[in-house]
Order: structure tokens, then C-alpha cells, then sequence
């Protein structure tokens, strides 16, 4: 999702530059001004609460903006993100913003702050007032707003601030000018997006070779714990020493290990377009844990693929690998490989079914050759970018 709030004074051109954004980013448009005033000319309950208020330019309350809020916000639960315009104004509002963006699973990306001075924002209104037939479009209730915002609202700014993610731009310039400004913070913001995939499957289903291949297709890293794990005993660290010593004593890795190793590649991986997990998360509890580590640079899955194959083939596939130079120490008996599928089965699957409640698990049939499982792939894996940058 991309969710954008645009902010300023009464006057900056929030309304104009909503339109350039919802155009291109195909936003939902909130306006509270917008929704307040069809409560008014609707006659209802919250409507003519609201009435006196708006008229001699004061703010409205939190009690009834979060309520008015979560109604639009629910009634478009399909919606690529959001475009919040008068909201939040108030330091109570950012809080109440962040935590309905909690809710929907999601984050504010960023606050875009028009900034104009107060003569222009008052000369602009008074324009404005000729045409819009707004009962607070007039000089006494414009400086009223303007006092309004001054007090309540521009404190709302460090909220953000200390957040790192507010963007101011000159609101004074021309209209284009502005939309421009705004189109290089939102395309900046899109960049950061990763395209965070998890690519399940039972052993032999081909999700080694695919995920690879994926990776190097698509600019994305990939991460398989198995091979993490390896590469750390081959290059003798002190992590790697750890984990002979476990395989050795016939001991599972415990998740700390596995933590610090994604944790290192996560934070070394600069410039990519985003990851995907293979192998990894196993169990639950690793599933929160990867919520977590993502969440902690920002990010979030935007994926979940599960490439199916019929037991029967999946054991004759790796029965077949076990007898290669492919060999891996966990093929080498018929009992080993079937306590792997049993792992899995008893361990992995509750992850994706977890995953298909929360995201919706794409299921791809993973027989027939390379090549055809690769297309099915990366059609999926196509259509997951399109919805990422909403372009
Ligand atoms: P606007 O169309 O955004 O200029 O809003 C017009 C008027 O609606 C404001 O002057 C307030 O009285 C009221 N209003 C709109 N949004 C809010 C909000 N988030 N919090 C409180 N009052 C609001």
C-alpha cells in the first residue's frame, strides 16, 4: 500500500495536488473537509454537530474525525492506499492515524507538507471564496482557520519530524511545479518498497533451484538458511563453529543463530529490489520473527507463493537427487527423506496456512519442466511488482 497524507495550511493546494495523486497513484481520496461537508448538506446527526464549528472556522472533534475515518477506511478495505487531506490536524490525529494504519497492517509513508505563507494562504481563500460558495470561505472565519492551524495543527509537523518521514515543499510555486516536487518524494518512497517474497514448498518441490533463479531474473537477494548455515561452517566464523558443533551432536540450529545470519544479510544487501525467503520461515514461531526483522527495516512481505507437487513425485525426486552428485547429507535414506516431508508437514504448513488468512497464498503447480514452472513463476512474481509501485 501507499498511504500519503498531504498537509498544510487552509489554502496550500491540497485539494489540487489530491487530484494529481490520485490520477497517478490511484489513491483513495479522504478529505474530512469533503466528508464533514456532505454530513452538513446530508442534515445528519454528525453533520449538524459539526455545522457551528466549521462555519466560525474552529476544528471539529477527535471523536468524531476518528469516526468518520474508520467508516471510509473500512468501506474500502480493496484500496491500493490512501490520500489523507485535512487529516491529521490535530497531535491526537497523528496518533490516531498511526494506529489505524496498524489496523489495515500497513504505515503512513509519508507526510508531504505544502507550505505557503499566510498572506497567500488568505489572498487564495478570499479567490476562492467567489466561486466555492464555502459558508467559511470569508475573510473573519479564513484567519480564524489560519489561528486554528497555527495552534492545533503545526504541531502535528514534529510528529513527524521525529519519525523521519516528513517532506516539505513550496507550496507557493505553480501548480505543476508543486506536483512535480511532490511526484520525486512519492517515486522516492515507492523505491524503498521492497518486494519481500516467501517461497514455500516441500523438499524436492524445486523451490532451491526456482527461488534462484527468481533472485537473479528480478534484482532480488536470495536467502535460503541452509546454505547460510554452510557457508558459515566452510568459512570457519565463529557462528559456523557453533553450528558444526550442533550438527555434530545431532542438535537443531537454534533460531538465535538463524536470526543473526538473516538479520547480517539483510542489512548488507543495499540496492537490492527486495528478497526472497526460501526455506525460512520453517515454524511460527520463525514467522514472527521475520514480521519483526522485516518490520524492523521498514518493510513487510508483499508475497507468498507455494509451489505444489504430489508426494509421490516429490519423493521420487529426491530419491533421484540422493543417488547424484546433488546428494545433500539430509537425502541420503529413505528415512531421512520422509522425516523432512513429516517436518514439514507438521511444522511448515501452519505457517502457510497462517499466510493464506493474513495474505493470500499463491498456489503453483510445480510439475513439468524447469522452464514451464519458471514461467508460472514469474508471472506471479510480475503481477506482485505491478502492485507494489502502483504504476
Ligand atoms: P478543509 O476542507 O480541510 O479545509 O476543512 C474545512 C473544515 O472542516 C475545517 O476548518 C474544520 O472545521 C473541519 N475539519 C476538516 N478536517 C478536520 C480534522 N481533521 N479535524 C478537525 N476538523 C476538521
Amino acid at each position: 500500500m501507499l498511504n500519503i497524507a498531504l498537509f498544510g495550511p487552509p489554502g496550500a493546494g491540497k485539494g489540487t495536488q489530491s487530484e494529481f495523486l490520485i490520477e497517478k497513484y490511484k489513491l483513495f481520496y479522504i478529505s474530512t473537509g469533503d466528508i464533514l461537508r456532505k454530513e452538513i448538506a446530508e442534515g445528519s446527526t454528525l453533520g449538524l454537530e459539526a455545522r457551528s464549528i466549521i462555519a466560525a472556522g474552529g476544528l471539529v472533534s477527535d471523536e468524531i474525525i476518528v469516526q468518520i475515518i474508520e467508516k471510509t477506511i473500512q468501506s474500502n478495505p480493496n484500496a491500493n492506499g490512501f490520500l489523507f487531506d485535512g487529516f491529521p490536524r490535530t497531535y491526537i490525529q497523528a496518533y490516531i492515524l498511526e494506529g489505524l494504519m496498524i489496523k489495515l497492517n500497513t504505515a503512513l509513508n509519508c507526510l508531504i507538507s505544502l507550505e505557503v505563507d499566510e498572506e497567500t494562504s488568505v489572498h487564495r481563500l478570499l479567490e476562492r471564496g467567489k466561486q466555492s460558495g464555502r459558508m467559511d470561505d470569508n475573510e473573519k472565519v479564513i484567519r480564524n482557520r489560519l489561528r486554528e492551524y497555527n495552534e492545533k495543527t503545526l504541531p502535528v509537523l514534529n510528529f513527524y519530524k521525529e519519525k523521519g518521514n516528513y517532506f516539505a515543499v513550496d507550496g507557493s510555486k505553480s501548480i505543476e511545479q508543486v506536483s512535480a516536487d511532490i511526484e520525486v518524494i512519492v517515486q522516492n518512497e515507492l523505491s524503498k518498497s521492497l518486494m519481500n517474497i516467501v517461497l514455500f514448498g516441500y523438499p524436492g518441490s524445486g523451490r532451491g533451484s526456482q527461488g534462484r533463479a527468481l533472485a537473479k531474473a528480478y534484482g532480488l537477494e536470495y536467502i535460503a538458511t541452509g546454505p547460510m548455515l554452510e557457508q558459515e561452517i566452510a568459512k570457519k566464523t565463529t557462528i559456523g563453529k557453533q553450528i558444526s558443533q550442533l550438527y555434530e551432536s545431532g542438535k537443531l540450529v537454534p533460531d538465535e543463530i538463524v536470526v543473526k545470519l538473516i538479520e547480517k544479510k539483510l542489512e548488507q544487501s543495499k540496492g537490492v529490489k527486495g528478497f526472497i525467503f526460501k526455506g525460512f520461515p520453517r515454524t511460527l514461531v520463525q514467522s514472527y520473527i521475520l514480521d519483526g526483522l522485516l518490520k524492523k527495516h521498514g518493510s513487510s512481505i508483499s508475497k507468498v507463493i507455494e509451489l505444489e507437487v504430489p508426494t509421490l513425485e516429490l519423493i521420487s525426486r529426491l530419491d533421484a537427487r540422493s543417488k547424484t552428485n546433488d546428494c545433500m547429507p539430509y537425502d541420503t535414506s529413505t528415512e531421512k527423506i520422509v522425516k523432512r516431508l513429516q517436518e514439514h508437514e507438521s511444522k511448515t504448513v501452519p505457517v502457510i496456512n497462517k499466510y493464506n488468512h493474513l495474505h493470500g497464498v499463491s498456489k503453483i503447480n510445480g510439475m513439468g519442466s524447469f522452464e514451464e514452472v519458471n514461467q508460472r513463476l514469474s508471472e506471479e512474481i510480475e503481477n506482485a511488482f505491478k502492485t507494489l509501485t502502483h504504476n
